[in-house]
């Protein structure tokens, strides 16, 4: 069976073409800069690249060039192959605890919660009537970022602040990148034959968030009402004193929303290092002596090993600690520093075996109290596996 896993952005759409259950990659490619001029798309498949330059002025338009290519590359011989279409929508609410079969009614329900999600709930709707427009009679199925995390418990999801904000406005911890831990957590238990592990799960990469996983639910995460929480990231500030943006708005002049934007966009190893938000320039300028770099990644690191060391805790002892995402995949040094950080919880990293990119291993010593493993993340796979599960039910 054929699952199309899409991710649909305001200008953008990235989709990836699955085999199942085989789990093999088809073609993969993103399509760019639709509706504001210069678009272009890329096209992957068989190892090969294809680039091409086109004015696409919606998504319904990106979409059908994509079924005219996937015909024309011999990628699928009729669009009849494609039995599910799988879309990473960013928010569901309190509502959507897990993925759906979507319609025009869920789509209205989902559109509910725009509001929480401004930049990327829209979108990802736009995408899945892109593809109800363009294949009518094909299930479309919504997987939510925050679905994962609905079990957490209103001790970990509530803020310690007035409580009709939650009961009103639905002020109150949500969590991201619950497909990426959810995946992460379903291959670990498999591979170690156990079900009920006590996981930490750490998703570093541009964004980043640690989820504390007790036998496949979820007790807390990092990120919060929104994105912005937690520990640090590429480019946001992870947790602050929220009195600080009044103090800099007076200061700076800025308005509520500039300062919010400095905290999503100018600050995290950005802001400190002043020179990238990407992991493998910091390393870079670590090597060559800048002090602002080596000073942003030690707080990176940091911030990362206490939220371990606290979810070790809440777990009562965690059974294994996984690192994915472009930085726990790939970063030996980010690895290697995380670990020297929880020496105290008796995790030891071995040098050799840590010395690896983008393959699940375990990476600690024999002697380490807590084994801790890189698990690749795979969250289109997980799409795909939840739209053929919601086609056969
Ligand atoms: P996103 O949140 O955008 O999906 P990714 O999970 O792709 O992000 O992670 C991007 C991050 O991964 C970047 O900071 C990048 O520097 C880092 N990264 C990718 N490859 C390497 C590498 N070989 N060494 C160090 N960091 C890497």
């Amino acid at each position: 069976m054929k699952i199309l896993a899409v991710n649909a952005g305001s200008s953008s759409l990235k989709f990836t073409l699955i085999e199942l259950p085989s789990q093999e990659t088809i073609a993969s490619g993103l399509f760019e800069k639709i509706g504001i001029g210069n678009s272009m798309y890329t096209i992957k498949f068989k190892g090969e690249k294809y680039t091409k330059e086109l004015d696409l002025k919606d998504h319904a338009v990106a979409v059908q060039v994509l079924m005219d290519e996937l015909i024309n590359m011999h990628i699928i011989s009729s669009l009849e192959e494609i039995e599910g279409i799988g879309h990473r929508i960013v928010h569901g609410g309190q509502e959507f605890k897990e993925s759906i079969v979507l319609t025009e009614d869920v789509l209205k329900k989902i559109e509910n919660y725009n509001e929480l999600a401004p930049l990327h709930n829209p979108a990802n709707i736009m995408g899945v009537r892109a593809f109800m427009k363009v294949l009518p009679h094909v299930t479309n199925v919504g997987v939510f970022d925050t679905a994962f995390h609905s079990s957490m418990e209103p001790k970990e999801y509530l803020y310690p602040v007035p409580y009709e904000w939650y009961q009103q406005y639905g002020v109150r911890k949500y969590g991201f990148h619950g497909t990426s831990h959810r995946y992460v957590n379903k291959t670990i238990c498999e591979y170690l034959k156990n079900p009920n592990l006590k996981v930490i799960s750490c998703h570093i990469g541009n964004g980043g968030s640690i989820t504390a996983i007790n036998a496949g639910k979820v007790v807390d995460t990092t990120m919060g009402f929104t994105p912005l929480a937690g520990i640090m990231m590429g480019t946001r500030s992870g947790d602050i004193d929220a009195s600080l943006i009044e103090y800099v708005m007076h200061k700076t002049g800025e308005s509520i929303t500039e300062v919010t934007n400095d905290l999503n966009k100018r600050s995290g190893l950005l802001g400190i290092s002043g020179i990238s938000s990407d992991s493998r320039d910091i390393e870079e300028a670590i090597k060559s002596g800048n002090e602002k770099a080596r000073l942003a990644q030690e707080m990176y690191v940091q911030k990362i090993a206490n939220y371990i060391a606290m979810y070790n805790n809440l777990l009562d002892g965690a059974d294994v600690i996984v690192l994915t995402a472009g930085v726990g995949e790939n970063s030996i040094m980010t690895r290697k520093m995380i670990g020297e950080k929880i020496a105290s919880l008796g995790v030891v990293i071995d040098e050799e075996a840590n010395n690896c990119r983008g393959e699940l291993k375990l990476i600690s010593a024999a002697e380490s109290k807590i084994p801790v493993y890189v698990v690749p993340t795979n969250e289109e796979l997980m799409i795909a596996l939840d739209t053929m599960a919601l086609i056969e039910k």
